[in-house]
């Protein structure tokens, strides 16, 4: 026997996620990303069921590229904060990685060390993020140095990230697509700027080079978006079991805090997941769990291990029965909402003590 919180991973669910990227980005590379362990559904299965369907892979730096290179993984893979330090560049081009260059220290830390091999780079330009990346005005200067360093290798390529793209009404997406565009095409740069709710909402941002990350997870990454509409599948679903069940008295309060009173005489049971395994700690009394594939409302406060949930609806509901925290019927989209917070955030946060199904 096992504590029974596990997350439960559905290879189908991606491979058609990742079919809507190419119904969507029908002429584009796709680099999948797969940073922050794959969202949390696991880096390595999931680059092992994308490598052959796609271009390249990103993930945000060196250790989790290691990750995917120790599993034999050969794609080219991105490192889509580049370097930190110039000790990674030797680490670098002996593992054949891509990186993103955004700022005039990595220049310098390239510079100053000498590789056996020059090194393969994505150029990011700052198109109104306003995070990482040269300035529109500065990139022709920045592209002639690089093109001239013995260490860079060629043809450079250029990228750059969306900051309102899930918003479908807001116009800041086309006005990066405009620039960005242009810089592209007088460079005579391949490009790079669509995440997921480019690749879904604004088919001006494909350019060369797509970059959907939450979307292959099955998650819209739109506003109040849903996935069916997009025809994305959740690829996650986050269960347990009830390991408790307990009748109690009007009036008796319910966990930490003794935040929630029992308004009869009712049943309460008990779930072994808590914010120790990523479930959102802010999540709400009336936070919809799935018991026997029904709805029952969390009541009380999410402790490290464990949630207690109302089961008046369920009289015959018994230890050891299925629960669904996320996932088929229940959208991490709907939990995150009320959870106060964005799918993203609850996906990366489920960890390596719930089992990986
Ligand atoms: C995370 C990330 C993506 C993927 O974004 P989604 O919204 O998950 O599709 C694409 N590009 C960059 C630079 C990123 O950091």
């Amino acid at each position: 026997m096992a504590r029974p919180a596990k997350v439960h991973i559905d290879i189908t669910a991606l491979q058609n996620n990742l079919q809507q990227v190419k119904l969507h980005a029908k002429k584009q590379q796709i680099m999948a990303v797969v940073k922050a362990n794959a969202y949390g559904h696991g880096a390595v299965n999931i680059a092992q069921a994308l490598e052959e369907k796609v271009d390249a892979l990103a993930v945000s730096c060196l250790e989790e590229a290691l990750i995917l290179r120790a599993a034999n993984i050969t794609k080219p893979i991105v490192l889509l904060e580049g370097i930190f330090e110039p000790d990674e560049l030797p680490i670098i081009t002996q593992y054949d990685l891509q990186i993103v260059l955004h700022n005039t220290k990595q220049i310098e830390y390239i510079a100053h060390t000498q590789l056996k091999k020059p090194i393969s780079i994505w150029l990011k330009v700052d198109t109104g993020m306003h995070r990482l990346g040269f300035s529109p005005s500065e990139i022709g200067h920045v592209y002639k140095v690089l093109q001239r360093s013995k260490y860079i290798a060629k043809p450079i390529r250029l990228m750059s990230h969306l900051a309102c793209a899930d918003d479908c009404n807001n116009n800041i997406t086309l006005q990066q697509s405009r620039i960005f565009l242009d810089l592209a095409k007088r460079l005579g740069l391949e490009a790079s700027l669509a995440n997921s709710a480019g690749i879904l909402g604004w088919h001006q941002t494909h350019a060369d080079w797509v970059r959907p990350g939450i979307m292959l997870y099955g998650i819209s990454p739109f506003i109040n978006g849903v996935a069916e509409q997009e025809h994305l599948k959740p690829v996650m679903q986050l269960e347990s079991n009830l390991i408790n069940i307990k009748q109690y008295q009007r009036g008796q309060a319910i966990g930490y805090g003794a935040t929630w009173h029992c308004p009869q005489p009712m049943p309460v049971g008990v779930i072994a997941i808590g914010y120790a395994d990523g479930y959102p700690r802010h999540a709400p009394s009336g936070m919809p769990v799935l018991v026997n594939n029904k709805r029952v409302p969390l009541i009380g406060r999410v402790s490290m291990d464990m949630i207690t949930v109302d089961l008046r609806s369920q009289p015959n509901a018994r230890i050891g029965d299925p629960v669904i925290l996320w996932g088929n019927n229940l959208p991490v989209e709907e939990v995150a909402a009320l959870a106060g917070t964005i799918a993203y955030e609850l996906l990366c946060n489920v960890n390596q003590r719930v089992r990986l199904v």
